[in-house]
């Protein structure tokens, strides 16, 4: 497997330093990188093709401002393109018809359809305050309708039965005939799964369109179906007017390049991904954060861009600078990296769009997360609480006469104890050293590795 695309980027990104802009020369070979990763993620080919063709267009000729580099906005037009392209449309279940609304599931078999069935029923009770109810049309596979009994009683919604001797035209009109009776709100239909496009299957799933009218016919389909996705899409589209997609199988170690394929053969907006087995493994679909995961490369564009626009870059450089010459690294400058980093969004803002990788694969936990800001909240009081001469002159609080006074005022004034400013000066202690080593600013430099 080869490197990811940041990684490529970088590295292209480097032999292009000091470009002012995006020309028809230096994004070829940048494009042939976003157009290689896009395959490994399994993205159809001639979606690529397209994909591509815009996302020139988009990025020939565009200005690359301040700190950046023509790498790092080619970078974020992709990702733009990306979200844009997967995350168009309305995102929740369109439930806006005369009760019941009904609501048809389509898909190749195994995709996933009568689990994710489930996992609707849960949401629509959960989140929209609907009453539920599921049928099974699928009178091939034996144990079809036991299968979405059980998932259902599961998510808590009601299951109309049906037996395999019916024909799946009469089990619709059944099931709709009961949720009229029963001031249902909304009649999910799992429908009989094909292996693969099969034209009696696609006649018999365009009848029971007709019959129920549904202000929903959505799309299941598998992310790990990779380049057959193009296929089936197509075919599923041509037979019914598809109102929505769901992306089943997330937590599979696909990069979800079907999202693309699918987004664009359908033209339906991809509204829930599948992200467990269990029934509340579903999730509202974020363009955003999937565009990252097909490019192999984490929230890493939102995060430069973040970076470049919150913080200060002159003080940052002048802080650099500062350091060069030696003239040392204060607790001022402590304090205003500090803030700096709250101004990114915290810790926790940052951490959420580092990718996975640059983490060792471990998000930290919520708990360890919450820690961190308040640590951070803590020393930001303790900082503060000291003199400005205090905090330029660190050696007054580590070696000087009337530390333990001054330490025992400021741990006062923070509402901490004297432990606390210890230990705050104890990671003064050690960002000094560190930073000596790094010969810059800590933040700068991460800056800079960014982007490439
Ligand atoms: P159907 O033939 O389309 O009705 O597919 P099923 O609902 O029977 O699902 C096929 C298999 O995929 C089952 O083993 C499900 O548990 C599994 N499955 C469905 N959705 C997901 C998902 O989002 N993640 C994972 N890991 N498995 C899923």
């Amino acid at each position: 497997m080869a490197s990811n695309l940041t990684d490529r980027l970088s590295r292209l990104v480097k032999t292009m330093r000091g470009q002012a802009r995006i020309t028809e020369t230096n994004v070829q070979d940048m494009l042939r990188e976003v157009r290689m990763a896009l395959l490994e993620a399994d993205v159809a080919l001639p979606v690529v093709r397209d994909f591509i063709a815009r996302v020139k267009e988009k990025a020939l000729g565009q200005e690359v401002v301040g700190s950046l580099n023509p790498g790092q906005v080619l970078v974020s037009v992709v990702h733009k393109e990306l979200a844009a392209t997967m995350g168009e449309g309305v995102a929740d279940i369109n439930l806006a018809a005369q009760p019941p609304a009904v609501i048809l599931m389509a898909g190749l078999q195994g995709a996933g359809k009568t689990t994710t069935t489930a996992k609707l029923a849960k949401h629509l009770i959960e989140k929209r305050k609907k009453k539920v109810l599921t049928v099974s049309a699928d009178v091939y596979r034996p144990a079809a309708i036991e299968q979405l009994k059980t998932v259902t009683r599961q998510a808590g919604a009601e299951w109309f039965e049906s037996t395999p001797d019916q024909k799946p035209r009469d089990i619709a009109l059944a099931a709709l005939d009961y949720a009229r009776r029963h001031y249902i709100d909304v009649l999910l239909v799992d429908t009989a799964g094909r292996l693969a496009i099969d034209d009696v299957l696609m006649a018999e799933i365009k009848d029971l369109h007709a019959v129920l009218n549904p202000v929903e016919t959505l799309f299941v389909v598998d992310a790990m179906q990779g380049q057959d996705a193009v296929n089936t899409a197509r075919a599923f589209k041509e037979a019914l007017p598809l109102t929505g997609v769901i992306l089943t199988k997330l937590d599979g170690d696909s990069r979800g390049g079907a999202a693309l394929s699918v987004r664009q053969i359908t033209g339906a907006p991809i509204k829930f991904a599948g992200v467990s087995e269990k029934i509340d493994g579903l999730e509202v679909f974020d363009a955003d954060r999937h565009a990252g995961r097909v490019l192999g490369m984490g929230d890493i564009v939102a995060l430069v861009e973040q970076v470049t626009a919150n913080v200060d870059m002159a003080s940052a450089q002048a802080m650099a600078e500062k350091l060069k010459s030696g003239s040392g690294f204060d607790l001022n400058d402590f304090l205003q990296q500090i803030a700096q980093m709250k101004n990114m969004g915290g810790l926790g803002g940052l951490m959420d769009k580092l990718p996975q990788n640059m983490m060792g694969n471990k998000q930290p936990g919520q708990a360890d997360m919450d820690r961190a800001e308040r640590d951070m909240k803590r020393m930001e009081g303790i900082l503060r609480a000291m003199s400005a001469k205090e905090r330029r002159q660190p050696s007054l609080l580590m070696d000087g006469k009337s530390k333990a006074s001054r330490k025992r005022r400021i741990a006062a004034g923070a509402g901490v104890q004297i432990q606390d400013v210890n230990r705050l000066l104890n990671q003064f202690d050690q960002m000094q050293q560190m930073m000596k080593k790094m010969k810059g600013g800590g933040l700068m430099k991460m800056m800079k590795r960014m982007g490439g």
